[in-house]
């Protein structure tokens, strides 16, 4: 009997043969590519996506993913990050440098103003926070050393809509590059990179943790451009960090987005009709969610989207204590405590406004929903029996 050949079993000649398809693409790992011969492996250019060099610069599963987000932003490059909050260090990297300012909106995403905060502040780099809804005063704060302007649209967990085209005139007038995190658009709600009236975003991040996956079990971010010379700069910064994403997450998502708009649709009506029935009980003080009149910036999301995600805020009435809302939110049995959104399961989480905002924007405690895929009917139940508890 033969021995057990090693060799063989690494090097076996067998090639499957080629025209396979399927309707997802293909799952392709590797950090080391093979290269076919010494000049292929000096010619190959991983800048674009002639063809492949090393796992970390692209292989064709993210190479798909990349092209498949850039369309669903309606831009022309993307490049993936590990995460979300990695895609917004990326950006901040790849534009800034010792001595520049970076303009953040006060409503921003918490972890990405810490990232200014303690990160950016350590290199050099400044940061202010600005009210997004005032254009006027984003043109005051303008000056010499400011070279980024953040956007969020709707802000996390207050959910004022800013007045984007108005920002991005502003910065643009002021020739001050622009990026929007677009988690919560998603790329369906509207277009970042065209606002109307010939305004739009230079970059357009996006947490594809959120409603591009869709499952709750994926960390995932994107930075699109549509322009190349801004795409390589960031490209570059990208390469430099050793930014990578693993092929199985990038197939999740692929497997995903062709459901996004169906899902975000469905997550949008429900949290709609969730927010508008807590509006109506005499525990709220305010609901909070851009497409309901009356909320913050309501006219502008109303200018601009088609659509809202399915996440919305409340404001209890003072009299609740902050340990009764705490109650409330544990006496919740659908709604799960845990962050994040756009995944199947409703999500809920208490903020205390005063360790996040300086000035505090309302007086009460403020409750943040995630309205996931369960029928509205059983939800509404949820939040009923648990407002009942509240006494
Ligand atoms: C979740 C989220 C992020 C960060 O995404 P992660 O993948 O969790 O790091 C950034 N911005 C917004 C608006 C988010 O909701």
């Amino acid at each position: 009997m033969a021995a057990h050949d090693p060799t063989a079993l690494i090097h076996h000649p067998y090639q499957p043969p080629a025209g396979f398809e399927a309707p997802q693409a293909g799952v392709f790992k590797a950090s080391t590519v093979i290269f076919p011969n010494v000049a292929a492996m000096r010619a190959r250019d991983w800048k674009h996506k002639h063809g492949y060099t090393y796992g970390l610069h692209g292989t064709p599963t993210t190479f798909t993913l990349e092209e498949r987000i850039a369309h669903l932003e309606h831009g022309l490059q993307c490049v993936l990050a590990p995460s979300g909050l990695a895609a917004i260090a990326l950006v901040d990297m790849a534009l800034l440098q010792h001595g520049d300012e970076v303009l953040i909106p006060a409503n921003a995403y918490g972890p990405g103003k810490d990232f200014a905060a303690q990160q950016l502040a350590g290199w050099g780099i400044t940061h202010r926070f600005y009210d997004p809804l005032d254009a006027a005063g984003l043109d005051a704060m303008i000056g010499p050393a400011t070279k980024l302007v953040w956007l969020e649209a709707p802000g996390s967990v207050t959910m004022e809509f800013p007045d984007l085209r108005g920002l991005v005139a502003v910065a643009r007038a002021r020739g001050v590059r622009t990026a929007l995190d677009n988690t919560w658009g998603a790329g369906i709600a509207f277009d970042g990179f065209d606002l109307g009236q010939g305004l739009g975003c230079d970059v357009v991040m996006q947490a594809l943790t959120k409603f591009p996956s869709g499952g709750g079990d994926v960390l995932m971010g994107s930075v699109t451009t549509r322009d190349e010379a801004l795409h390589l700069k960031i490209k570059l910064a990208h390469m430099r960090l050793g930014l990578g994403v693993a092929a199985n997450d990038a197939e999740l998502v692929l497997r995903s987005l062709p459901s996004i708009a169906l899902r975000y649709h469905a997550h949008d009506r429900a949290a709609r009709a969730l927010a508008a029935w807590l509006q109506q009980r005499p525990e709220i003080a305010r609901v909070l969610h851009p497409a309901l009149e009356g909320s913050p910036g309501h006219e502008h999301w109303r200018s601009l989207c088609t659509a809202a995600a399915g996440l919305f805020s409340v404001v209890f009435e003072p009299r609740y204590t902050p340990a009764q809302v705490d109650g409330f939110c544990d006496a919740l049995r659908l709604f799960k405590l845990g962050y994040s959104w756009g995944g199947p399961v409703s999500l809920v989480v208490p903020y205390d406004l005063k360790a996040m905002r300086n000035p505090v924007p309302y007086d009460g405690t403020l409750v943040r929903f995630s309205i996931g895929l369960e029928e509205d009917e059983a939800l509404r139940a949820d939040l009923a029996q648990a407002l009942a508890g509240l006494g």
